[in-house]
């Protein structure tokens, strides 16, 4: 590379590219195995309520952890696997893998928690995706209503007639649909009627204003969401300032570092299981 430039700056660049580039071939070579050798796993992060504090349930977050090049952030990895196309086989593990624990964790915690999994918007279009939500509700081991499936706006630029057949199929299926990090998106505010939807998820943005004394937008969001009957959730909770804050306000759920990181199963376990008695 760099091969017949003037300049050492130019060659220097040059290099880069080929080290990135060589990255991302690296990594979705890897991202093809993935799955049998399961470097791929699920960290969970609380979803608690604003006005109980009790934990509601959790967000299913996708992790890998690659041999060589160690843990890969999902903003990276998951662009990634929607370009190779692996993005279905990946989602679709992930809502078996989600539903899984969450029926495992009834039984254990408490019977009523909630598992929140993100799908992409290929995953929306995916006959497979359906044949997984249909599976899940046929194995009966969880009841769909627990489960809610988070999809940011981008799915409104397919405001088809197709799309909102799809999500109704999925809401009388059981499942909750959820609109994730809401209010940063390119799409008109028209797909709220047409969508058949539970939830909007407050994104971070939104929650860093309240700091720094910009919570107008904050605030609209919240009445609309009220005015549209929608559960809301606030993303990104950070500060004790911004938690009393939403206390005062019609939100009724957060997730965030001031609670909690995403955390492995282990470690929900040793925090919200049983206590184990004593001998
Ligand atoms: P998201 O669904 O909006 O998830 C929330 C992200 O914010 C997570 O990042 C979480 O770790 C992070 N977060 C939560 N609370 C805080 C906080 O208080 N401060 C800060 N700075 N960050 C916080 P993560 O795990 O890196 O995931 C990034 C995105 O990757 C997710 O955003 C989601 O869009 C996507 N993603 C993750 N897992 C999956 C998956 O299984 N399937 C698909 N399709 N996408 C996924
Ligand atoms: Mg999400
Ligand atoms: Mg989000
Ligand atoms: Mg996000």
């Amino acid at each position: 590379a760099g091969k017949a430039v003037g300049t050492g700056t130019i060659q220097y660049l040059t290099h880069e590219m080929d080290e990135q580039f060589t990255r991302k071939l690296q990594l979705e070579r890897s991202l093809f195995t993935a799955l049998e050798d399961h470097s791929l796993h699920l960290a969970y992060q609380p979803i608690i309520n604003l006005k109980t504090k009790q934990v509601d349930g959790f967000e299913a977050l996708l992790r890998w952890n690659h041999t060589a090049l160690g843990s890969i952030p999902p903003d990276e990895f998951i662009p990634l696997a929607e370009e190779a196309a692996l993005i279905t086989p990946i989602n679709n593990w992930v809502v078996l893998e989600a539903c899984e624990q969450l029926a495992k964790w009834q039984e254990r915690i408490s019977d009523d928690l909630t598992m929140a999994i993100n799908i992409s918007p290929h995953q929306f279009q995916s006959d497979s995706f359906v044949r997984t939500l249909h599976h899940v509700v046929g194995q009966k081991k969880i009841n769909p209503r627990f489960v809610t499936l988070e999809m940011t706006e981008n799915i409104a630029i397919l405001q088809t007639q197709r799309t909102v057949e799809r999500m109704q199929l999925i809401k009388s299926l059981g499942f909750r649909l959820s609109i994730d990090d809401f209010g940063t998106g390119y799409s008109s505010l028209q797909y709220l009627r047409a969508f058949p939807i539970d939830e909007l998820k407050i994104d971070k943005v939104f929650i860093d204003g309240i700091d720094s004394g910009e919570n107008g937008l904050l605030d609209s969001i919240i009445q609309l969401g009220r005015n549209l009957n929608l559960n809301l959730v606030a993303e990104g909770v950070e500060t004790a300032s911004a938690l009393r804050y939403l206390e005062a306000t019609a939100c009724q759920q957060m997730q965030g570092f001031i609670f909690s990181e995403p955390l492995s199963v282990t470690e929900i376990e040793e925090r919200f299981g049983p206590s184990t008695p004593e001998i």
